[in-house]
C-alpha cells in the first residue's frame, strides 16, 4: 500500500478511548483484535493503530467488518435487551423490551436503571414505545410483545 493510499484509509483516532471499553479486543501494542457481531461467521477484524490513527484493518471476510471494527473502537454500540413490569388486569406481568437500534455501550447501564425503574399499565401492543428517547440517546425502547387482560400473570 501506497504512502498517499494510507493517508486515504487514515482515519483520526479518538483519544478518548478507554482500553477498558474494549471488552471484546484483544489489546497488542499497535493492533487491536475485535470480533465482528455483523454475521454469524464472527471473524477476528485486527485493526492496526500508528501514533494513535487507523492505518490498517486485517481479518475481515467482508467491507462490512472494516466499517464494525471502525465503529466498535470509536464508537461502540449495542442494542439493550430487558424486561419490565407490567399491571394488568389485576396482575403483575414481565414485558419483554429492547432499545429500537442500538446505544452506545457507554450509556448501557443508565439505560438499565431507567427500564428498571419503569412500570407500566396495561395492556399494550408489540412495538409500542415504553420509553421514549432513553437517557437521550434519541433511541426508544420498545415493547417485544402484546400484553392483554387475560394473560397469565408471572
Ligand atoms: S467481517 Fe463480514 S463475514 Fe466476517 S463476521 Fe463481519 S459481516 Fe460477517
Amino acid at each position: 500500500m501506497s504512502r498517499d493510499q494510507k493517508a486515504i484509509k487514515t482515519v483520526k483516532f479518538n483519544n478518548e478511548i478507554k482500553k477498558s471499553e474494549l471488552k471484546m479486543s484483544e489489546i497488542n501494542k499497535n493492533a487491536i483484535k475485535v470480533c465482528c457481531t455483523t454475521c454469524p461467521k464472527e471473524c477476528v477484524v485486527t485493526v492496526f493503530l500508528e501514533d494513535g490513527l487507523l492505518v490498517n484493518v486485517e481479518g475481515q471476510g467482508c467491507k462490512r467488518g472494516e466499517k464494525f471494527a471502525q465503529k466498535e473502537i470509536i464508537t461502540p454500540e449495542r442494542t439493550l435487551t430487558s424486561t419490565v413490569m407490567v399491571e394488568c388486569g389485576g396482575k403483575l406481568l414481565l414485558l419483554p423490551v429492547k432499545t429500537a437500534a442500538p446505544i452506545p455501550k457507554k450509556e448501557m447501564a443508565l439505560a438499565m436503571n431507567t427500564i428498571r425503574q419503569t412500570k407500566l399499565t396495561g395492556p399494550c401492543r408489540m412495538g409500542d414505545v415504553v420509553i421514549p428517547n432513553v437517557c437521550g440517546t434519541g433511541v426508544d425502547v420498545v415493547a417485544c410483545r402484546s400484553i392483554k387482560e387475560n394473560d397469565h400473570a408471572c
